[in-house]
């Protein structure tokens, strides 16, 4: 790590475990946590880790970011991921594909974090095959009117800037994943509405809503780049997002971990502390060795998006291969702690809860499967 980086994460590591660890629980129990979070992460930078300077940002690189993602994520993965969704999707594909004029509109409040993002793909009966999405625009004058619904859609109503993607074609000329736009909405917008919150089972204080569309006017300026490539900028986003949920998974597994560690060593049976047995041992030794890799992948790929390479595969490898040794790491962090890893009164259970939709969402592993797999013929 760079110097830049250890302060970084000293940074993050300090807010975490002053301001979100001690509350993480209460939120997991009420289902949210205070916007006021948001706010702290705004002031502390976090926010705008990826937007340049000149728009407020911090511009630092992906690493840096990932670094601070993983500490977030140790002391709470709900607002992690708020975080990740933030700072990997919206903003970066308004850097990415936005004119100078929509650059300046949306990022500098972005940036600062006074208005909180969102990425809204997703529809109810479209989740891995995203591109058979129903949703539509029709164009008129000045700008475009949205109609239809979409699914789980992370800081949907919490938040203030929606970039969603909506079918751009004509019904008597489908293009398939080639007739879909990406629009910049605000949640204020007439016409927006907010549906069901989803009563999940982990990363319960992270807000996911059903948002839907009645005649809902955009104008032409708030239609990011080409209006047939919503779908493209969407997967490149994509690769971004998926290593800030890599991260986000190294972040629960490391928690986990180090709680294990800590109860293997208080924990007394048959007259010695169960880390002592060997069966705990080469527990421990698993879950260490798992997340050393993941981390390892997870800087990788990081490394080479800094560098400019393409980056789907190794983006898809860390997310796959992060999220199932969350998985791995909080199971195993369950059954050290034997029965109280059961129970929500010890932290093990809340982190066995939060990992599993980090193989879930933003690609299930079957789907980063999928994708290394073609990428490897490439
Ligand atoms: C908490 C949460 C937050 C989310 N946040 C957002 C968000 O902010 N924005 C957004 O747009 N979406 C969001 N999502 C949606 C998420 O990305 C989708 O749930 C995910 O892509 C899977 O889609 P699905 O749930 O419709 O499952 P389906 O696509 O119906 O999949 C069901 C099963 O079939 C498997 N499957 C499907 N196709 C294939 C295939 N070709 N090969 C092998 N197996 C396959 C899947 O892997 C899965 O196991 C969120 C989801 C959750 C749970």
């Amino acid at each position: 790590m760079t110097e830049e980086q250890q302060q970084i994460r000293d940074l993050a590591r300090e807010f975490a475990e002053g301001e979100l660890r001690p509350h993480a629980d209460q939120w997991d129990r009420d289902a949210a946590f205070p916007r006021e979070v948001i706010g702290k992460l705004g002031e502390l930078g976090f926010l705008g880790m990826l937007i340049p300077e000149q728009y407020d940002g911090l511009g630092l690189d992906t690493a840096t970011y990932l670094v601070a993602m993983e500490e977030i994520a140790r002391g709470d993965a709900s607002v992690a991921v708020a975080m990740s969704v933030h700072n990997s999707l919206p903003t970066q594909m308004i850097l990415a594909h936005g004119t100078e004029e929509q650059k300046e509109r949306w990022l500098r409040p972005m940036a600062r974090g006074e208005w909180l993002g969102a990425f809204s793909l997703s529809e109810p009966d479209a989740g891995s095959d995203a591109a058979s999405m129903a949703a539509h625009a029709r164009k008129t004058d000045g700008g475009w009117v949205l109609n239809g619904a979409k699914a789980w859609v992370t800081n949907g109503g919490v938040g203030d800037v929606v970039v969603t993607m909506v079918r751009t074609d004509t019904p008597d000329a489908r293009r398939g994943a080639k007739g879909i736009g990406a629009f910049i909405v605000p949640t204020t917008t007439e016409g927006y509405s907010v549906g069901k919150k989803e009563d999940k089972m982990g990363q319960r204080a992270s807000e996911t809503v059903g948002i839907s569309f009645h005649e809902m006017f955009v104008p032409d300026d708030q239609l990011l780049g080409d209006p047939s490539q919503g779908f493209i900028y969407a997967l490149q986003g994509l690769d971004n997002g998926r290593l800030g949920i890599a991260a986000l998974s190294v972040g629960i597994a490391q928690a986990a971990l180090e709680h294990s560690l800590r109860y293997a060593d208080e924990r007394k049976q048959f007259g010695n502390a169960i880390r002592g047995f060997q069966g705990m041992q080469f527990k421990l030794a698993n879950m260490a060795t798992r997340i050393e890799a993941a981390r390892a992948l997870l800087f990788r790929a990081a490394a080479a998006k800094d560098a400019g390479e393409p980056v789907s595969r190794l983006s898809s490898m860390a997310k796959l291969f992060a999220s199932e040794t969350a998985m791995y790491v909080t199971t195993e962090a369950v059954q050290v702690f034997g029965g109280y890893g059961y129970v929500k009164e010890y932290p093990v259970e809340k982190l066995f809860r939060d990992a599993k939709v980090t193989e879930i969402y933003e690609g299930t592993s079957e789907i980063q499967r999928t994708v290394i797999a073609r990428e490897l013929y490439r």
